[in-house]
């Protein structure tokens, strides 16, 4: 499932010809009567090209013609069309091969390298999480080339056709239900790509953490037999000299009841979803792995089960946290960021990183604050935000960053422990989630992505249909080569 691109009209199942808005249709490549039959569709205002919109031409009936069906894709008006737009129209050729039982398809490249674009949204579309459906229906999509190349083309097809695998991988593994993926079956999941990649990797299971302090991640998970575990992988290719690692660290929830302030009807069915930061960084890692990426970097995820029962941690309990700090824990549910605190902490000390960027479905406040499209930046380093921000306009992945506001902050202190993980006087969610995370940083650069709203789509919509989403992948892969 590559993205071809291809100087020359090539045979497939299926054409997609993009098209402006515009007052008059302008159609090349068509046939004599394929193009009469789009210029009547125009002429009644069937089609009229506004984006995502889409027509199916009837079927060539000549089995040496190059298409079998011709579909026209609508891009609006051409001075608003962008990145984004290309993106938006281009998930739609995923249900156009459907519809039509294409599984090879060519799509003419509008302008640029916009072409590559579509056909990666495309692809992003197509998706299907068929793991656990006996009978597996349609025609799947096998191939998508671009047709008219402008110099990058081919580059940025391999580039995308790298993401949008790891993608697919992430995607696959938060999918994978929490009977089927608990804390061990996550580190044998995290072993195999270290192997694959040919990366080192440490696993520290209950008695080790025990050993070194670990309360926090322990609190977490001592309701469940299963787990915790703190896995760190070392990607470490041809560095240069010198140059401290680069920690990405990932929250590996393989269920969240919200222990005993447990999580209500409708909130808690999708909660295999919580592992979702912790797939993240393993996508990214094997995004890097095949594009060859020069660095070293650092892969820490934290591995829990937060269950309810007689093992399970209590609201007011306080433990000590692997930084020596003490914890109330507030809210049972609020239990990332204890994984968190303890995963940063670790990493933090062992590997002396230059920045930490951290992976989170942390706080449901994320979707009170920006929804289900864009994902929460929590930062304590300028330079790292504009990397971050800008990273995000280039590969159109929404994120915007809140203020770490220091009255806000300085609410995570407690009266009978040094933090609380929950503080129920400051509404901002998802502010006092990375609050409580720069505490165990000890001043190393942090960029802490929440992607509550961003991990897991319900619904579905363009390039994410539903269920995860793999978000946050290219982010973090194209923002790192900029630190
Ligand atoms: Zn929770």
């Amino acid at each position: 499932m590559h993205i071809k691109t291809s100087a020359k009209a090539v045979k497939a199942d299926l054409l997609v010809l993009p098209v402006y808005k515009t007052k008059k249709l302008n159609v090349s490549g068509l046939t004599k009567s394929h193009e009469l039959e789009a210029q009547q569709a125009f002429a009644r205002k069937i089609f009229k090209g506004d984006i995502g919109e889409t027509l199916i031409l009837h079927n060539h009936k000549d089995s040496k013609a190059l298409y079998k069906t011709v579909a026209l894709l609508g891009l609006g008006e051409e001075k608003d069309f962008n990145l984004h737009k290309a993106k938006e129209a281009g998930s739609k050729i995923a249900s156009v091969a459907s519809a039509s039982k294409s599984s090879t398809v060519a799509v003419s490249n509008p302008k640029q390298d916009y072409g590559v674009w579509m056909a990666f949204a495309g692809y992003l579309n197509s998706y299907k999480f068929t793991r656990y459906l006996s009978k597996k229906e349609g025609v799947a999509l096998n191939s998508i080339t671009v047709v008219g190349e402008n110099k990058n083309s081919s580059k940025l097809a391999k580039d995308l056709t790298n993401t949008k695998n790891a993608m697919f991988y992430t995607r696959d593994l938060v999918n994978t239900t929490s009977n089927e993926i608990g804390p061990k079956a996550m580190v044998e999941k995290a072993k195999k790509l270290a192997k694959q990649t040919k990366s080192r990797i440490t696993v520290l299971n209950r008695k080790q953490l025990e050993k070194m302090g670990m309360g926090s991640i322990l609190a977490v998970g001592q309701g469940s037999k299963d787990g915790p575990y703190m896995v760190t992988i070392e990607y470490k290719n041809s560095p240069e000299k010198g140059q401290k690692p680069i920690a990405i660290i990932g929250k590996g929830l393989t269920f969240d009841t919200g222990g005993i302030n447990l999580k209500p009807t409708g909130h808690i069915e999708t909660m295999k979803q919580d592992k979702a930061g912790a797939c993240t960084a393993l996508g990214i890692l094997k995004y890097l792995h095949e594009t060859g990426y020069k660095g070293h970097v650092i892969f820490a995820i934290g591995i829990a089960e937060n269950l309810i029962g007689s093992g399970a941690i209590r609201p007011g309990d306080i433990i000590k946290a692997y930084n020596g700090k003490t914890i109330e824990i507030t809210n049972t549910d609020a239990e990332g960021r204890m994984v968190l605190a303890d995963t940063i902490a670790y990493t933090q000390k062992k590997y002396s990183p230059s920045h930490i960027i951290s992976l989170s479905t942390l706080t449901g406040a994320a979707i009170i604050a920006l929804g289900s499209d864009i994902t929460a930046l929590l930062s304590t380093d300028k330079k790292l935000t504009l990397a971050v921000l800008e990273t995000a306009e280039e590969v159109d992945e929404p994120t915007w960053e809140l203020p770490m506001y220091e009255d806000y902050c300085k609410k995570t202190k407690g009266t009978v422990s040094d933090l609380l993980n929950f503080s129920k006087s400051i509404r901002a969610g998802t502010i006092m989630g990375g609050a409580f995370l720069r505490e165990f940083t000890s001043g190393t650069p942090l960029a802490h992505l929440d992607m509550g709203g961003t991990g897991w789509t319900d619904e579905g919509k363009p390039c994410y249909p539903s269920g995860a989403t793999g978000v946050n992948i290219m982010l973090v892969a194209k923002t790192i080569s900029k630190l």
